[in-house]
């Protein structure tokens, strides 16, 4: 595997509100400048009712014909240039499923990107806060594994997110690797190196990585996983600088268990 890319299957829009506040346009041209052959727009879903307590996460529920209208004039208007697929980023969660159901077939693809998870006693807890417990990353575990099982996710986004914010990588931690990992190789369903936090980490905008985690990617390389990395794309420069990322990536997870993952690209 080099740190060439001419795909990348993990890319937002200005409506999220957390990302570069360019044209959609503006992405497919920094993709076709830096020799990306096939991508997918695969913004943060909405939802309706909004579930998600976190601020300035998702577009809005009456964003989605723009967006996906969007998609689709660049798609004609750049098809000799660049194949262009409509996606979403989903939360799995059971009562989500109505929504997923009735949008998928004007989607190429939906990724996953757990970001939450919801306690028996009805509490969304989001991943990366202080109140995570090792209940709660046996939750994520079982929220992913479900995700995979239903058979619409084409790819795991960060399937270590639950390592966000965390530094200790105990028994919970290597169970839920355990259990996705698992999962991955029954399902076919590739997992994401998520390349946002190396890109962060080289333009000093954070000081710490918590994912992608290399004790988790240790797990994945034993079990011979099928990987595939991710821009998980919110900023133009982040395209620039992929091979950057993926070095940085590779320097973080070892290169020896990079290189034992089955590279689905
Ligand atoms: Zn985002
Ligand atoms: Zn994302």
């Amino acid at each position: 595997m080099n740190n060439l890319m001419d795909y990348n299957f993990h890319s937002h829009t200005w409506r999220c509100k957390h990302a570069q506040m360019v044209d959609d346009e503006e992405f497919v041209k920094a993709y076709i400048q830096n020799g990306f052959k096939t991508i997918a727009f695969t913004d943060h879903t909405p939802q309706h009712p909004v579930i998600d307590p976190r601020k300035n996460i998702r577009m809005d529920f009456d964003q989605l014909e723009d967006y996906l209208t969007s998609i689709e004039n660049l798609k004609a208007k750049y098809q000799d240039q660049i194949d262009i697929k409509t996606g979403l980023e989903v939360e799995y969660l059971p009562e989500l499923e109505p929504f997923y159901d009735s949008i998928c077939d004007r989607l190429d693809l939906m990724i996953l990107g757990q970001h939450f998870i919801r306690r028996p006693d009805g509490t969304l807890v989001v991943m990366g806060s202080e109140e995570v417990n090792d209940e709660d990353v046996e939750r994520y575990a079982h929220m992913v594994v479900a995700a995979m099982e239903k058979g619409k996710i084409s790819l795991v986004a960060h399937p270590d997110y639950y390592m966000l914010n965390r530094t200790t990588f105990g028994p919970a931690q290597k169970k839920a690797a355990c259990r996705i990992c698992e999962a991955s190789l029954r399902t076919g369903i590739p997992l994401e190196i998520n390349l946002l936090p190396p890109y962060k980490l080289n333009q000093g905008i954070i000081d710490k990585v918590t994912y992608p985690c290399a004790d988790f990617w240790k797990i994945a390389a034993e079990y011979g996983v099928h990987a595939i990395y991710g821009l998980d794309t919110h900023h133009l420069p982040q395209i620039g600088n992929y091979k950057d990322s993926i070095e940085t990536a590779r320097k973080l997870l070892s290169p020896a268990a990079i290189d034992r993952l089955h590279f689905v690209r």
